[in-house]
């Protein structure tokens, strides 16, 4: 595939798609044979028609233009379409209005089924083309009655045709489909980063150019990122965006100056209308690929295209960082989201639990807001693990099972602990961020905690002094070696420090220092 072809949609959503099992087609006779009665052709034509009726004009262009109609059977309208991402979208938010749209077209209830078919898609979308090109034919499928979009649509078809929008291929094609707005739960840490997003989507390359927003992990910042990218694909299906994590960045970069592609890169990156890198603070001390996102930076921003970045520090933390991405990160918006708030804390648990279908009782949400405080991750995690605890042992939810099942929580860690387990009580204890311990600055403060999660990071993980090393900034085996027998000798020194790094232990794997 071309990498500069838009993907009409991001990718599934990596969990969960089981929640739609309804939309795939049960293999049993009703669904296999036509209803004779309906002339498949013609009933998608009446039915694009209603659709375009009962929605905007930019929802239809990015989820039914490439969709078909499959058949319809007596109790079925089956639809495909691209990706399963559109079928979990479509299934989410567009099934009732499907379902009163066949009513009103094929006189009779049926339930919606969708599967994917992208071969199919495809066509539909070369036949709507071929229709927008030939206003004859349009003319003819225009149903009696319906407002005539035709015209705007077609000229935006053409546009589209010429230079088609969406998410190009070469994003980071896993968007997920819950990362919406309206999941997004609004609290006084995160308001202005909400707001902002929304505003940066609403007019993008306008309002806030660049729109930077930083704050640490699980305090929802790709779900902004997200949420931001599916309000332009619905409001602007012509303009070209581009999403991905800075790591992909980085290693396209890499890639193009092995293969000597350089010329390629950058028509990608700044051929866009949109640019999203998440997590851009991972260009910390990679100099040769902040030269190149300087310029990618400057020709987007002097296009009027929209920029949008998220980090873990604000722009002048992060290491080694040159002074004029610094200053050019803080042309636009820079807005910072706090860990939450005890009552947002609350509103999430009890939206977290709605939505997989359970009300969960105010002294259970309380007892789980209180324990897990500063990570929205580790805190749906929690709400996830003791519906599931509840509904496989048929206990009810009450605060005894919610210790029971989150023993871990209440207590010490279980399990093998990750290496963002680590990070995240180091930091949090020390008060430093990852970007710190991963930069080169050496004032105590800061290289101490570093070497302590070094040491941490060798006593339980299983990776190598090498590996270690390169999660901390890329710094050599013999580093890392230094930081270990470092901290075992200040540990059998100073109780202090002793007890410290045993309660670490303790958290992280249950087993203290000296065990
Ligand atoms: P970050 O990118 O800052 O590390 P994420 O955006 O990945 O954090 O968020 C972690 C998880 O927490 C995601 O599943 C996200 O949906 C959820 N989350 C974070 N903040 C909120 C919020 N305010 N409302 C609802 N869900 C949230
Ligand atoms: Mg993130």
């Amino acid at each position: 595939m071309n990498d500069t072809e838009p993907l009409s949609t991001p990718n599934p959503p990596s969990v969960e798609n089981t929640a739609q099992a309804d939309a795939v087609p049960q293999q049993d006779n009703e669904t296999l044979s036509n209803d004779p009665d309906v002339d498949i052709t013609t009933a998608w034509d009446r039915l694009r028609q209603d659709l375009k009726r009962r929605i905007l004009p930019e929802q239809y262009e990015t989820w039914f233009r490439r969709s078909a109609l499959v058949r319809v059977t007596d109790g079925a309208v089956v639809l495909a379409v691209q990706n399963e991402f559109a079928r979990d979208w479509i299934g989410r938010y567009y099934r009732d209005m499907l379902e009163q749209a066949v009513l009103s077209t094929l006189g009779t209830k049926r339930r919606i089924e969708i599967v994917i078919d992208p071969e199919l898609t495809l066509k539909a979308e070369a036949a709507q083309r071929a229709e927008v090109d030939d206003p004859a034919s349009a003319a003819a499928t225009h149903a009696p009655g319906a407002p005539n979009h035709s015209s705007a649509q077609r000229a935006s078809a053409t546009t589209r045709a010429d230079r088609p929008g969406g998410l190009m291929v070469n994003s980071d094609v896993s968007l997920n489909s819950k990362y919406t707005f309206d999941n997004f739960v609004v609290g006084p840490c995160n308001r202005f980063g909400h707001a902002a997003a929304m505003g940066a989507g609403e007019s993008p390359g306008k309002t806030y150019n660049p729109f930077f927003l930083h704050g640490q992990v699980g305090v929802g910042k790709t779900h902004l990122l997200q949420s931001l990218c599916y309000l332009i694909l619905e409001r602007f299906p012509d303009y070209r965006i581009l999403y991905l994590s800075c790591e992909t960045f980085v290693n396209h970069f890499i890639s193009a100056l092995e293969n000597g592609d350089l010329t390629e890169f950058r028509g990608k990156y700044r051929n866009v209308d949109v640019l999203v890198v998440d997590d851009i603070h991972l260009l910390a001390n990679k100099e040769r690929t902040q030269e190149e996102f300087f310029h990618t930076f400057n020709t987007l921003y002097n296009n009027s295209k929209q920029i949008v970045l998220s980090s873990d520090s604000p722009p002048k933390d992060i290491p080694t960082l040159q002074e004029r991405l610094v200053s050019r990160f803080k042309w636009g918006m820079v807005t910072e989201i706090e860990p939450p708030c005890y009552e947002t804390r609350m509103a999430i648990v009890k939206r977290k639990s709605r939505e997989r279908g359970c009300d969960m009782p105010d002294d259970v949400a309380q007892l789980i807001a209180e324990h897990v405080t500063r990570n929205v991750r580790e805190l749906e995690g929690a709400v996830t693990r003791l519906l599931g605890y509840s509904s496989l042992t048929g206990k009810r939810i009450v605060p005894d099972l919610a210790r029971e099942a989150l023993r871990d929580i209440f207590q010490v860690r279980r399990g093998a602990p990750s290496m963002n387990d680590i990070i995240e009580v180091v930091t949090e204890h020390y008060g430093v961020k990852l970007s710190d311990l991963q930069s080169k600055k050496r004032t105590n403060s800061i290289a101490f905690p570093r070497q302590v999660a070094m040491f941490l990071a060798r006593r339980i993980t299983n990776h190598s002094l090498e590996e270690i090393g390169g999660y901390f900034g890329g710094r050599d085996h013999s580093t890392v070696l230094h930081a270990v027998n470092k901290i075992t000798r200040v540990t059998t020194e100073d109780t202090h420090c002793h007890s410290t790094v045993d309660g670490f232990l303790r958290s992280l794997n249950g087993a203290g220092l000296d065990t």
